[in-house]
């Protein structure tokens, strides 16, 4: 599938995990892809050197979008080197778990700028490109934590829900600029971020998955490239969930 021929995109934290299935998925179906990573850039040139190797473009870019002055920079490197941007993915994020009893004020101010924080810089930033262009599309990564709530995650759970909140009212804000946002909320999908949790703990969020399984980071990609995707052109403010059925 060719449909992203021709755009270019940005995705952030794309090194590892959801984020690398997604650089790769919006690269296959010909989008020119940034990305990003903090600190993993071995990752991130091996998720590059996978696209090129393939046919397609990508380039990766550093920069902790938490900082409000490397999203900036972050931005004049992709305007100056491909000059514009069709399509952001605000994949980029991080868990610091615990009960509220035990949670450091620092753990909730860092999930929440690694998480929520960023997702609205990147969102500003792209604004500004694609409501001159009057077209783009900005998804979201959330998580049915943010929908459902999650015990031992009130930090992680606010930064989701928070997520949700800024794609409605965004869409509401740059539809009229022909500016579509949507949001993913996946549910238990096997990456580094859940790789540590126990066999009970994994077993028991198994057994309360419908379609049986966690998800893999391909399932999550594919409902952002639709969402990315002129077949999606008529859907904007919703959160798409992808959890096999978990929440509903
Ligand atoms: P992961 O494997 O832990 O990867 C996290 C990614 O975020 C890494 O590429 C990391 O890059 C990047 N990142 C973290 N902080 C960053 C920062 N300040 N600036 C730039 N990049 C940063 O996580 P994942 O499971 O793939 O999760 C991806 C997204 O899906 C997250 O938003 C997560 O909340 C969401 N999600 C995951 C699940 C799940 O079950 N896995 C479920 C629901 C939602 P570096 O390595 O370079 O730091």
């Amino acid at each position: 599938m060719t449909d992203l021929a021709g755009k270019t995109a940005l995705v952030t934290g794309g090194s590892r995990g959801i984020g690398r299935a997604i650089s790769l998925e919006l690269a296959a179906r010909g989008a020119a892809v940034f990305v990003n990573y903090r600190q993993s850039a071995k990752a991130a040139d091996i998720v590059v050197a996978e696209i090129t190797g393939a046919g397609g473009t990508a380039a990766a870019v550093q920069a902790d979008v938490q900082s409000a002055d490397d999203v900036t920079a972050l931005f004049k490197q992709i305007t100056s080197e491909a000059g514009t941007l069709d399509i952001l993915v605000n994949n980029a994020g991080m868990t610091r778990d615990n009960v509220i009893m035990m949670m450091k004020p620092e753990d909730f101010d860092q999930v929440l700028a690694t998480n929520l924080r960023s997702c609205w810089l990147c969102c500003k930033s792209a604004a500004r490109i694609m409501m001159r262009k009057r077209t783009g599309a900005i998804i979201n990564i959330t998580s049915v934590v943010g929908i459902a709530g999650n015990g031992g995650q009130t930090n992680y759970a606010a930064s989701k829900a928070g997520i949700i909140g800024l794609t409605k009212s965004l869409a509401k804000e740059l539809a009229v600029r022909g500016v579509r946002v949507n949001a993913v909320a996946p549910g238990f999908v096997e990456t580094d971020m859940t790789a540590d949790l126990s066999d009970e703990l994994k077993g028991a969020a198994i057994d309360a998955i419908p379609l049986g399984r966690m998800g893999a980071p391909d399932d999550i990609a594919k409902a952002v490239a639709f969402l990315a995707s002129t077949d999606a052109s008529y859907i904007t403010g919703q959160t798409l969930v992808v959890d096999g059925g978990m929440v509903m």
